[in-house]
């Protein structure tokens, strides 16, 4: 038989790209032995892709899929909820505004029939990003590749071709902060990444600004690492070491000199303030993982939707 190929796109706001998205990925996929279904998931946007979209399915109802979010959900959850509805044997994650080229799918299914089971594409290069963007996100995969358990490939994002048992894989994983290309990584199977030169926006703005950004990276660190609560013991034993070897010092000195150490209160605040600082750091620390355990332990539902068109509700799988 032959496989079908789910092309999942999260859509927040993308009103100007819909349309050559699903132009470049017709292009690209009419040729291609199978079948293709686009699951576009409409993450609650304002500017009219819903109605876009709405169109977009009245006139290809053979290709187009659409979920629709009752608000806006994120990234990461409008990612995992187009896996979930997604039934191909295939299913690609791209980002709606084309910055993945979808010229480059055809190399991965290549990659895929010859056994691997996750196709990553890694960004060569990125065009049309800031420098700030480029840098901080380079430093991210780096530190998280060290302090991480799992091996995440460098600068990889969500742009990559998944097997049906990765993605029932990563489906079934049902937490709450979800970095998926971490997720993806975590569960296994046969790898392989494909260089790409990321291109520019095709339209509009980035919907991930610098807060967004950081909070994806802390999902991802506390995601994949008890490192940040570590910290805190490293950083107390080295402290208490250091102040047991002052202590000596300062009675020796006391006792036996003229001399007057830690002269002052400016000695003491300063020293005050410091260690109220750390403290105050590996409290915040421990509230970031405990914030999770509270939103995991509530157990709401990932997202909700409002509305679907094209999907076979006996084979969507509620999440959540
Ligand atoms: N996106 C989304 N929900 C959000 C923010 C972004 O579905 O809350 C989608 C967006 O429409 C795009 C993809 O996620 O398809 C990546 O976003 P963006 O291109 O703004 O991120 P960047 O490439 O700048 O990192
Ligand atoms: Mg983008």
């Amino acid at each position: 038989m032959k496989p079908t190929y789910s092309i999942v796109a999260p859509i927040y706001n993308e009103i100007e790209n819909i349309q050559p998205l699903y132009d470049r990925i017709h292009q690209v996929m009419d040729p291609v032995d199978g079948h293709w279904e686009l699951v576009a998931v409409n993450d609650g946007s304002t500017d009219g892709s819903r109605e876009a979209l709405h169109e977009l399915y009245q006139r290809d109802p053979e290709h187009v899929r659409v979920v629709d979010f009752a608000r806006n959900f994120g990234h990461q959850i409008a990612v995992s909820a187009g896996m979930d509805y997604a039934c191909g044997d295939a299913v690609i994650l791209i980002d709606a505004d084309l910055q993945d080229p979808p010229e480059l799918i055809p190399e991965m299914i290549d990659k895929w029939q010859d056994g691997y089971e996750v196709v990553f594409a890694v960004r060569a290069r990125r065009k049309g990003e800031s420098w700030l963007k480029v840098t901080l996100a380079s430093l991210f995969y780096r530190v998280l590749y060290r302090i991480t358990d799992v091996s995440i490939p460098l600068d990889t994002g969500d742009f990559r071709l998944m097997d049906r048992r990765v993605v029932d894989a990563v489906s079934s994983m049902p937490e709450r902060h979800r970095f998926i290309r971490g997720m993806v990584s975590w569960v296994g199977f046969r790898q392989t990444g494909i260089e790409y030169e990321r291109d520019e926006r095709h339209s509009g703005e980035t919907k991930y600004p610098l807060r967004k950004q950081l909070r994806l990276a802390w999902d991802g660190i506390t995601g994949f690492s008890y490192f940040p609560l570590q910290l805190a013991t490293w950083v107390g034993f080295l402290i208490a070491v250091l102040a047991a070897l002052t202590i000596p010092v300062v009675v020796y000195l006391r006792a036996f000199t003229d001399a007057e150490p830690l002269k002052g209160q400016a000695t003491t605040l300063v020293s005050v303030l410091f260690l109220g600082g750390v403290q105050l750091i590996s409290l915040g620390i421990i509230g970031e993982y405990l914030g999770r355990i509270h939103s995991e332990v509530m157990r709401r539902p990932l997202y909700i939707v409002s509305e679907t068109l094209g999907i076979d509700e006996v084979q969507a799988k509620e999440h959540g």
